[in-house]
């Protein structure tokens, strides 16, 4: 059996439901003789199979947004990316086509460009952070999120904290804040916009102190290092969830224990636009 070894270019999140789908047919397909399926001919099988991605349903094209946002959580529980009901509750609530450009394939399991060299992460990539959090956001707790971009996840957030929380998103691009703003206020999120739901443009790295500390931290962007103000911003008993490297980045789930000392492991790889410089990040 030949392997077909596909170019980078074509190479889809680890995290693709389509990927994960194609990795079991692969493992099955190869299973009876006991062969280690090569990552190359999983890539192969991954990309046949991304013909048909999530969003190819009967009448998908047709039907309203909230249809085609109901369809896509449904699609990510079945591939078991949303596992909890909290998860799937909270990304049927805040319709994802509310956060990007009225031309834009908003349920599309892909990061989609966004302007400023950002991104609206993947479908899946929001539903993994969720899923990584959830326990973190319960209602009144505090949450971070930290390069908050289109709002998305900031929305989420303040769903899952509700009222008597506060989720806060920080982002470093001004333009990018009020899009933000502007989102949040058409979605469910809106009544709860400056009550317990704030939007600041500031440099990320240095998280944003007058709320600290929180329960929950998400880093939608990828850090060489992990900032030192958002260990020191995170409560003993909360999470943060961050992209950590350059060119091959992980998935971090940090978790600061009672004593105060971290536990770190590593989710996944990923690929996020990076935690910089606003004049780096514009360069591009
Ligand atoms: N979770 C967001 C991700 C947006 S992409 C979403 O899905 O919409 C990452 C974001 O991080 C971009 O908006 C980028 O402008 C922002 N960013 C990068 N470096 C930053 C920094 N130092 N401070 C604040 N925001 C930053």
């Amino acid at each position: 059996m030949h392997c077909v070894a596909l170019g980078s270019r074509f190479r889809i999140p680890l995290w693709n439901p389509v990927r994960k789908k194609a990795f079991t047919v692969a493992k099955l397909f190869y299973s009876s003789s006991s062969y280690h399926c090569a990552p190359s001919s999983v890539k192969l099988l991954s990309l046949l199979s991304d013909v048909r991605p999530l969003t190819t349903m009967e009448n998908f094209w047709t039907s309203g947004s909230v249809d085609k946002n109901k369809r896509m959580v449904e699609s990510l529980q079945r591939y078991g990316i949303i596992k909890s009901k909290k998860v799937s509750e909270v990304m049927e609530k805040i319709d994802r086509g509310l956060f990007v450009q009225s031309d834009t394939p908003a349920y599309v399991d892909s990061p989609m460009q966004i302007g400023y060299n950002a991104t609206i992460s993947a479908p899946h990539m929001h539903a993994t952070c969720l899923e990584l959090l959830k326990e973190h956001l319960q209602p009144g707790m505090r949450a971070l999120d930290v390069g908050s971009g289109t709002g998305y996840l900031t929305a989420c957030f303040a769903i899952m904290v509700g009222s008597q929380g506060c989720a806060v998103g920080v982002e470093h691009i001004p333009e990018l804040a009020s899009f933000s703003i502007e989102n949040i206020k058409k979605s469910s999120a809106s009544s709860l916009f400056e009550g317990s739901l704030w939007v600041h443009v500031t440099d990320g790295r240095l998280g944003w102190a007058e709320l600290a500390p929180y329960d929950a931290i998400h880093v939608g962007a990828a850090a060489p290092e992990i900032p030192n103000a958002l260990i020191e911003q995170l409560k003993p008993g909360g999470r943060m969830v961050i992209p950590v490297g350059t060119i091959l980045q992980d998935l971090k789930v940090i978790d600061k224990k009672l004593d105060g000392s971290l536990s770190i492991r590593t989710e996944t790889s990923v690929r996020y636009v990076p935690l910089t410089s606003k004049d780096a990040q514009l360069r591009g």
